[in-house]
């Protein structure tokens, strides 16, 4: 072709970077073994698995098949590591980090072509935007491995974090899960894909390049069922971050239940691409190009519903189809390719049944005129139209270049539309009003939206989704305590001035009840004082019977089962009754809590006026609140007078708070702002703890609804007549109806129905430890956010441990809105 012809056709030549130096890599190295404590070593099954090009369906290099043998030999090289990498200062792990990142700089090249070979993205894609990113994560959180001491003071590392990726941005992931766990101290055993293990291992040759201490990070190589089964079950593993599909986040939820494990999860999405009728069309058209062709559509945030209102449809679709028609696909080396194959044959396949089923279901597919290559795993780009939000392809994750399209008439619809999916990653929103547009935002269940753009990646900016897509973050300030705890958690000294050791003793109705051994059998003069009260009118006349009611929806109703249970003294005696809760109350009160949603978009300035009306009602009403904790737990008059005004320093803490825990704008390498949003998480279940019947209440219920959530609290187990008397402090007080519901009850039946119940968004638990695993496996359901203390006790009148920041953290997530500015 000459340039005169290129000139009329405007066609491009092909432009192929070439393979052979990766070629060359691979077969000077394979079979690859696996990079246990900084060495390579064989597998202990001696197996090995092939490793395929999906753009020529042929193998690229053979890798190691670990098992549980190599996974228990890749914690314990871990776990040594860490005993050193924990303490290593922040600034030399701040100069290992930056290390990593320039010699991901200095081999960007190959790792480019070696990525696109392994996993078939356009070679343009995984060298202007994979690679440089990958980098850009590394010296981000070298910076923050160098701030860690004065930015996150009071944590420490999590220990050795377990992590698996998935095949869609291989290097990309691992170092979304690399870096932020060794910049925060942790030591890392890392489960590449089965179908893209390559760059990982090249990532191991840079470790031992730049000398990182052996047994920081660990690659093994091998398939989930011997791999990944048995780092996540490993119980020298701390913590598991995962990113793949929402069936496996789900399972390993329950495999993580109840041991403690801190767990985040990066899962799938639906998310909509909204296009309203004053969107500039053609930056609209280029962005769905980066939305669902991008990656061949393998993004979990991939804009795969195209929501469009409904005057600019036609017109949108036709351009559309236009700009398809001469999208390119081929051979990923080329660099004039926008399109390369799909992963595998399974995920071809698995694309191929979910359009026929499309077809089937009535909607109408369209495909460009042209033919894919017959050799590898491609797929033409797809467009639906006539979908209805209810058939498969509408609501299930694709993950394909296969975008589905839909029509709405008003803002309030697209909204609509938008969230009405059981997902909630990501959206972007296309307006050229931007007032509409960050209108829209907020309301958008999404944790990324993009406003006039899409796809759009920094480490500054945390990323991560709602619902079913997972929770946690990764990037950001945000996902960092992903990879830390609070240190007084396994400091020696946390059981110093814990007023209560733990002990249970049986009430005369046999549950089990939690006393204080330093208390049972003192201050017995207190304890008549209150029982005898002075007046002595009791005496004469039988008192007046009180029963304290549940709390739903603003107003004390009576329990539906009918039933009371007895609440108890230390000793046994029976003090008052609570409402025995079922599940129909749960609903109720979860209901009421839903309809409350309104309290989320309540300003911060009137959130915290109500909390230090509470403060002061609460205030008013000290001593008789006092005397009612020293009723149900024996404790002493003075203790219990400390309970009470912690708990109202408590509410001035939250109230404080409200509106000051804010988020952020970064920005990132691009002409805009990212808006880090805190935002509530919405309707939060809560047992609370046994011990401190106010405070424990006050301490979890306070940051909630300050940050704007709306509660239902299941009092403490024991003593359960303090939270219920908080009731008609909250009547007085201006809090809206449903904000805070109170059930009382059975602690494990009630939060059982509380974990599983579809409409609650967290889920916290403060009891024993089975209790804690009950509830993390019931919330795999929705994959509910959940905060449980695994059976250890927190010092409630202790400022660090009973109040702070990792309350505002569990009572929030982050959404970041991205604004690009400029003409
Ligand atoms: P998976 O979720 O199965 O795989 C992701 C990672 O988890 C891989 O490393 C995989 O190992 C590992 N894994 C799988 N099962 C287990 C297990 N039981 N225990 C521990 N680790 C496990 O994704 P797939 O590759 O099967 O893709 C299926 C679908 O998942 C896609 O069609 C897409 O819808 C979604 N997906 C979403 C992604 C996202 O970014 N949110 C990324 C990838 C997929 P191995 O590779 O050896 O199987």
């Amino acid at each position: 072709m000459n340039v005169t012809e290129i000139f009329e056709t405007m066609e491009y030549g092909p432009a192929p970077e070439s393979p052979t130096l990766v070629l060359d890599w691979l077969k000077e190295r394979q079979p690859f073994g696996l990079f246990i404590n900084g060495q390579w070593v064989k597998p202990a099954s001696g197996k090995y698995l092939d490793t395929i090009n999906p753009s020529t369906g042929k193998p690229l290099a053979q890798v190691a098949a670990a098992n549980s043998k190599d996974v228990d030999a890749a914690v314990t090289a871990a776990r040594a590591a860490a005993e050193t990498w924990s303490k290593t200062p922040g600034h030399t792990r701040a100069r290992y980090l930056y290390a990593i990142a320039r010699h991901i700089q200095k081999h960007s090249r190959l790792l480019a072509v070696l990525e696109s070979m392994d996993n078939s993205k356009p070679i343009r894609e995984t060298r202007d935007l994979d690679i440089p990113l990958v980098a850009r994560h590394f010296y981000y959180h070298a910076g923050w491995a160098q701030l860690m001491a004065t930015e996150l003071p009071g944590y420490e590392p999590v220990g050795v974090v377990g992590q698996i990726i998935p095949w869609n941005f291989p290097l990309l992931m691992l170092s979304w899960k690399i870096a932020p766990a060794l910049a925060m101290g942790n030591t890392v055993v890392l489960k590449p894909a089965r179908y893209t293990p390559l760059t990982a291992l090249k990532f191991a040759e840079i470790v031992q390049e730049i000398g990182l201490p052996p047994g920081v990070v660990n690659i093994l190589t091998g398939e989930a069922s011997q791999v990944g089964d048995a780092l996540v079950r490993h119980p020298g593993v701390n913590k598991i971050a995962f990113t793949g599909s929402t069936d496996v986040g789900r399972t390993l939820r329950r495999a993580t239940a109840g041991s403690g494990k801190k767990l985040s999860l990066e899962l799938g999405g639906k998310s909509p691409f909204i296009v309203f009728d004053d969107a500039d069309l053609d930056s609209v058209v280029e962005g769905v190009v980066d939305a669902i062709w991008f990656n061949q559509g393998q993004v979990c945030c991939a804009g795969s519903r195209l929501l469009v209102q409904e005057d600019i449809a036609d017109r949108l679709i036709n351009k559309l189809r236009a700009r398809m028609e001469k999208l390119r696909i081929g051979d990923p080396l080329d660099k004039a390719v926008d399109i390369g194959a799909i992963v595998s044959s399974a995920q071809l396949k698995e694309i191929q049944r979910l359009v026929a089923q499309g077809v089937e279901e009535g909607a109408v597919m369209w495909q460009p005129s042209w033919a894919c290559p017959t050799e590898g795993y491609f797929f033409p780009p797809t467009l639906f139209t006539n979908v209805s939000p209810a058939t498969t392809i509408a609501q299930i994750e694709i993950f394909g270049p296969v975008l589905v399209s839909m029509t709405f008439r008003t803002p309030t619809e697209a909204v609509e539309l938008a969230n009405n999916t059981r997902y909630g990653l990501a959206a972007s929103v296309w307006s050229e009003n931007i007032n509409l547009a960050m209108d829209v935002a907020p309301k958008l269940k999404a944790g990324t939206v993009w406003v006039n753009c899409t796809n759009l990646f920094d480490a500054s900016s945390g990323f991560g989704g709602y619902r079913e897509s997972g929770f946690g973050r990764e990037g950001g300030k945000e996902g960092l305590y992903e990879y830390v705890r609070p240190m007084w958690e396994t400091s020696s000294s946390s059981s110093n001035g814990l007023p209560i050791a733990i002990e249970s003793t049986h009430s005369s109705d046999g549950s089990e009840q939690v006393v204080s051994t330093d208390q049972v059998g003192e201050d017995e003069e207190d304890h008549a004082a209150v029982s005898e009260s002075s007046n002595g009118y009791h005496l004469a006349f039988p008192a007046i019977d009180r029963t304290p009611k549940m709390f739903i929806n603003g107003k004390q109703v009576r329990p539906d089962s009918g039933y009371s249970r007895d609440v108890y003294d230390p000793r046994g005696h029976v003090i008052g009754q609570v409402g025995e809760g079922n599940r129909k109350d749960i609903r109720n009160a979860v209901e009421a809590a839903h309809a409350a949603g309104g309290w989320a978009s309540s300003t911060t300035h009137n959130r915290a006026q109500i909390l230090y009306y509470i403060a002061e009602n609460l205030s008013a009403r000290a001593e008789e609140f006092a005397k009612r904790i020293v009723e149900q737990t024996g404790r002493s008059g003075a203790d219990t007078a400390t309970e009470v005004q912690a708990a109202i320093s408590r509410l001035f803490s939250y109230a404080a708070w409200a509106d000051k825990y804010e988020g952020a704008v970064h920005r990132p390498p691009l002409r805009g702002v990212v808006l880090a949003m805190k935002e509530s998480i919405g309707v939060i279940g809560m047992a609370c703890p046994s011990e401190y019947p106010l405070l424990g209440f006050i301490s979890l219920v306070a940051p909630a609804i300050a940050m704007g959530n709306t509660v239902i609290a299941i009092p403490s187990q024991q003593s359960p007549l303090s939270a219920i008397d908080c009731y008609q402090v909250l009547e007085t007080s201006d809090l809206p109806a449903g904000v805070v519901n109170i059930v009382t009850g059975d602690r494990d039946t009630l939060s059982q129905v509380l974990a599983d119940h579809d409409d609650v968004e967290s889920m916290w638990y403060f009891g024993p430890a089975e209790g804690c695993k009950r509830v993390e496996l019931a919330s795999a359901g929705n994959m509910k956010r959940t905060w449980v203390n695994y059976g250890h006790q927190r010092n409630w009148l202790d400022l660090v441990q009973g109040e702070g920041e990792e309350f505002l953290h569990e009572s929030t997530h982050v959404k970041n809105i991205w604004v690009p500015y400029g003409e």
